[in-house]
């Protein structure tokens, strides 16, 4: 059975794994981890409570993008975009990307993805954003977005992990809006917390998903929601993982570049045309 598999195993037992969070569990083993070894192989062990079967219009490559659609869905829900909203998203990486696609299909009226370049651009308007902004400081970003949004954003969903993209997002977000961080950023950053006390902001952490929010990235797809797709820019085998991890070091063309065990040679899937952007709900 071709299938698509939650990347950690809860212990099926525990109040957060029998409320169908695994992601809560205390005890939980994450694959990729010293906890279970990851992909990157021929097979990787799975929960079996973890696997969710892909339906047969759906390829393997789909089942690849469940796990950072997932991401981006949890952080919309966690920012609670309701029709209409207008919604920014910094960063234009698959999770900023991911973002974007949700809060179109949750109904948001206009959102808007910034990046210190135009290069993601293209995919990002396929992936339901109604505008782009490449700016570099946060007075430029936040007026930008407002010009581009109709207001300032409801919602301000953080997708860099860089240190001040919290202050950013402040600075991005309407009075009583919500900021939502997804970005993992591993060093200690700062804010002035009267940016986000004068507009009586929300400030909320979003991490993973549960099994829900990948039954329901499986559900998107499966219902023709597919644009996602365009973020598969190379397939390259287990042999040329090693390099094509080299060659992202540098200034890269690639978003999701998917490595599959059984093929042989690079299948450069640069030629691969990105669709029209996706028509407003
Ligand atoms: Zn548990």
């Amino acid at each position: 059975m071709r299938i698509t598999a939650l990347p950690y195993i809860g212990c099926g037992k525990c109040r957060a794994c029998l409320a169908g969070n695994p992601h809560y569990c205390p005890t939980r083993l994450n694959t990729g981890t010293e906890d279970i070894a990851g992909g990157y192989a021929e097979y990787v062990k799975v929960g079996a409570g973890s696997c969710l079967p892909l339906p047969a219009a759906l390829s393997l490559d789909d089942g690849a993008l469940v796990e950072p659609l997932a991401v981006g869905l949890h952080g919309v829900k966690r920012g609670g975009v309701q029709p209409g909203d207008r919604v920014l998203v910094i960063g234009a990486g698959p999770i900023g990307l991911a973002a974007a696609y949700w809060a179109r299909l949750a109904g948001a009226s206009r959102v808007a993805v910034s990046a210190p370049s135009t290069r993601r651009q293209p995919l990002a308007e396929a992936m339901g954003a109604t505008a782009f902004i490449a700016a570099s400081d946060d007075a430029a970003l936040a007026a930008a977005s407002e010009e581009a949004l109709g207001g300032a954003a409801d919602v301000v969903l953080e997708c860099v992990g860089q240190t001040g993209m919290i202050q950013r997002a402040l600075a991005c977000v309407r009075t009583g809006g919500r900021v939502v961080v997804l970005g993992v950023c591993l060093q200690p950053d700062t804010f002035l917390p009267l940016t986000g006390l004068a507009k009586e902001a929300d400030l909320r952490f979003s991490v993973v998903y549960d099994v829900a929010e990948f039954q329901a990235c499986i559900d998107a797809l499966d219902a023709g929601h597919v644009s996602p797709r365009a973020m598969i820019t190379d397939t390259v085998s287990l042999a040329d993982a090693p390099a094509a991890f080299e060659a992202l070091r540098s200034r890269t063309h690639q978003c999701k570049v998917m490595v599959t065990p059984w093929a042989g040679p690079s299948l450069n899937r640069s030629d691969r045309a990105i669709p029209e952007p996706m028509p407003t709900p």
